[in-house]
């Protein structure tokens, strides 16, 4: 008998993935899948856009990373719960670490659940994590062919962030090659160009946040 581990691995986290979606929709709590590469802005586009949230939008944050807490403490200083999950040199957060981190937090009165995920953007996109869709950040200094390059992580995304727009007259990025790598590879996802650091873009991103909760 051929026995493919990788397909075993990915079908029992589809389990528990599906368990952990149920919980989320019982307790009426839109989560994201919050992908991208290291540095592209992940953690900033949080930070930004959480206090903007209005009362009735309380949001979570969970964290994964290799290694550190570094991220989960700048989360935590916005005032929402923030859980850390280290990897420890994992690239991608699995449904098994999330369930774990999501037993930390009080669910009670919460809309949004945002999973930062491991900054990777091949190996997160196999694995479901009971979200309700996925945001990837991708940061003009990229380059504008990520789309094309990475057509597994981009197939998946219902939104694309497009980061530090305000160092856009410094790069060579070219938006209509990114649009164009976007139609060819996932011409449903909604693309929002922002900066994490002026806050451009932002209301437009908070508006389709919102007009996603039930
Ligand atoms: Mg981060
Ligand atoms: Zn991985």
């Amino acid at each position: 008998m051929k026995v493919n581990v990788m397909s075993d691995i990915l079908k029992a986290n589809d389990l528990l993935a599906r368990d952990i979606e149920n919980l989320l929709r019982e307790k009426n709590i839109v989560s994201w899948n919050i992908m991208g590469s290291p540095g592209a802005g992940k953690t900033a586009l949080l930070e930004k856009l959480i206090p903007m949230l209005p009362e009735h939008a309380a949001a979570a944050v969970i964290e994964g990373d290799l290694a550190t807490s570094n991220d989960a403490e700048r989360i935590a200083k916005t005032g929402v719960q923030s859980a850390q999950i280290n990897t420890n040199g994992a690239c991608h957060l699995d449904a098994a670490m999330v369930r774990s981190a999501i037993d930390t937090l009080n669910l009670d009165g919460l809309s949004l659940l945002f999973i930062e995920n491991v900054g990777n953007l091949v190996c997160p996109s196999s694995f479901q994590l009971g979200e309700r869709g996925r945001i990837i950040v991708s940061s003009i200094t990229e380059g504008d062919d990520k789309p094309e390059k990475y057509p597994s992580m981009f197939k998946t995304a219902d939104l694309v962030v497009l980061n530090k727009m305000d160092l856009e007259q410094n790069t060579n990025f070219k938006m209509g090659n990114f649009t164009r790598g976007m139609s060819a590879t996932n011409p449903d996802a909604s693309v929002i160009p922002v900066s994490a650091v002026t806050g451009g873009g932002f209301d437009q991103l908070l508006d389709w946040i919102l007009q996603r909760l039930p």
